[in-house]
């Protein structure tokens, strides 16, 4: 699932579950649950081209603007909305080491959680955008509806 997503959900979390002790463990564990659903990816061939880089730097941007919001409206809680935002979409940082800096090489001997992690995103494409859209306007609807 995109940064996007990960930070929206998380941040969500932090608006239900108020205790940082629960949330950013729970935010964090959202971050699998929600690779295990089908859905949007890069429509890129490998890690390494500009085009990757480009889909990355959007997302990652829309994802920094929200949390960026967050922090500047100052929502009852904000501080823990951007903690559990950065904590829901942090697992994917494993990635800029096994893919990028590692060129994705060699995964027979990646750690069995890396292995995991990318065996739980079975069903994923740049074809399933509509279904990442969705999940974005539900949980950002009511991401704006606790916030508010
Ligand atoms: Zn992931």
């Amino acid at each position: 699932m995109t940064a996007t997503n990960h930070v929206v959900f998380g941040a969500l979390v932090a608006t239900v579950v108020q205790n940082p002790v629960i949330a950013i463990p729970v935010a964090l564990a959202s971050h699998y649950a929600l690779d295990a659903l089908p859905h949007f990816d890069y429509p890129v061939k490998g890690h390494h081209s500009l085009r990757f880089f480009i889909w990355l730097a959007i997302d990652c941007g829309i994802a920094a603007s929200i949390l960026a919001s967050i922090l500047l409206l100052q929502p009852a809680n904000a501080g823990l909305m951007i903690a559990c935002g950065i904590a829901a979409a942090s697992p994917d940082l494993m990635w800029l080491y096994y893919t990028i800096y590692k060129h994705g090489e060699d995964k027979d001997n990646w750690p069995l959680f890396v292995k995991w992690h990318a065996a739980v995103q079975r069903h994923t494409g740049p074809k399933l955008w509509p279904l990442e859209l969705s999940w974005l306007a539900a949980m950002g609807g009511l991401l704006l509806v606790r916030a508010a």
